[in-house]
């Protein structure tokens, strides 16, 4: 039966308007306001939306910036690195990290991840330093934290830098053994994030920032983002221009009071789909771990990898949208061939290219929409038995 004409409206991988709809007069009237006072650039929202946002996460200073990229070039800015210094990254990730620090003219170190969280392990980076390493990038991936105690005792016996690329776990919570939480991206030297439209809290055009609990590293940061210089006309470094626009930050500061119900939405979505499909052989579900919160920025399953692309095309043709996040790793970029480094033979992270697929996840998913989802998902695996 084609349960298709039963679904209201199209499933989308990430549903925008159905977000903004539920907070239209808010988000309209934090506009206009912008509009009628004429101020577009910093001002007194862009410093308080900062200010709420280092509440929110419990770090003590938060610098907004234009995007989620810039926010990692800034970070390594602030540290100083000198050319040649090696960065280790996950090789299963986005090419934010390892673009950046390969402009910054240092290198990137590709390592292999984890099979059930898909984020860099403290043993891969232990096995990928060398006297030249200053520096550890890693990336909270889909929405859930890396094994983050076992990577900051490493690195603080190794004297690395830390960078969380937190672009995609934005309000995931880290539990260590003693029982201490801190909030992603809190918890290395600096963190990032993105407020790219489609990340869990995002804006209605590219915005980012960088977090840190090191009141010197922040002001730095500040002071490269604005063009070097502390002091208007006064350049001591040499910075970038990188800034949230003002009505980007009044639409995170409306947006931001709903963030946990955000997350509780996918973490809703995300139930659903793991009931569904527990009893389904060909389907690993994503992996939780003991010491970090899943916030779903992705809802990612393994499947054989020579089932992936079928099941990709039978949902396509339910006019229900997949994605594979990531089809090919750092390793096998063009762009990154001769000037990343490459360490062991990346096991995981290929098999993953081939066998990962997300499903839609957003905050708007409905019960109806959920069933065919996953109906349409079983339904391809008992066909193919
Ligand atoms: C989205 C994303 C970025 C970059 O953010 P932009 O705002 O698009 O520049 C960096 N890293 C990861 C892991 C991301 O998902």
């Amino acid at each position: 039966m084609n349960l298709a004409p039963l679904i209201d409206d199209t499933i989308q991988m990430v549903d925008l308007t159905g977000q903004y709809q539920r907070i239209k007069p808010e988000i309209d009237a934090a506009i206009q306001d912008c509009i009628d006072q004429a101020i577009f650039i910093k001002g007194g929202k862009v410093t308080q939306f900062e200010n709420q946002l280092a509440q929110y996460l419990d770090i003590e200073q938060v610098i907004s910036c234009g995007n989620g990229t810039d926010a990692i070039q800034l970070a390594f800015m602030a540290l100083g690195l000198k050319p040649g210094d090696e960065v280790i990254v996950p090789a299963f990730t986005y090419a934010a990290a390892a673009e950046v620090i390969a402009l910054l003219g240092l290198v990137p170190v590709l390592v292999d991840v984890d099979p059930l969280t898909f984020n860099m392990t403290a043993a891969s980076v232990e096995g990928a330093i060398t006297p030249k390493t200053r520096a550890v990038v890693p990336v909270h991936l889909f929405g859930q934290c890396a094994d983050m105690e076992n990577i900051l005792n490493l690195c603080s016996s190794r004297e690395l830098y830390i960078i969380e690329d937190n672009a995609q776990s934005l309000g995931a919570q880290y539990t260590f053994k003693a029982g201490k939480v801190v909030s992603a991206g809190g918890l290395g030297h600096l963190g990032i994030t993105s407020f790219f439209p489609s990340k869990n809290l995002g804006c209605f055009g590219d915005g980012g920032a960088v977090y840190t609990n090191h009141p010197a590293l922040g002001a730095r940061v500040r002071m490269i983002a604005n063009h070097g210089q502390e002091v208007k006309y006064r350049h001591d470094v040499i910075g970038i221009n990188s800034r949230l626009d003002t009505i980007q930050a009044v639409i995170l500061l409306e947006k931001l009071k709903f963030l946990n119900s955000y997350i509780n939405a996918r973490q809703q979505a995300a139930s659903w789909y793991d009931a569904a499909f527990q009893d389904v052989a060909e389907i690993e579900i994503p992996g939780r771990t003991s010491y970090s919160t899943h916030v779903f920025h992705q809802y990612t399953l393994k499947v054989p990898a020579h089932q992936r692309d079928g099941l990709k095309a039978f949902l396509q043709q339910r006019n229900i949208p997949s994605m594979v996040y990531y089809p090919i790793s750092l390793a096998r970029q063009k762009a990154y061939q001769g000037v990343s480094r490459v360490v062991g033979d990346l096991n995981v992270t290929e098999e993953l290219c081939q066998q990962v697929l997300s499903l839609p996840m957003h905050t708007e998913l409905k019960p109806l929409q959920l069933e065919f989802i996953t109906d349409s998902v079983r339904t391809f695996f008992e066909m193919a038995r």
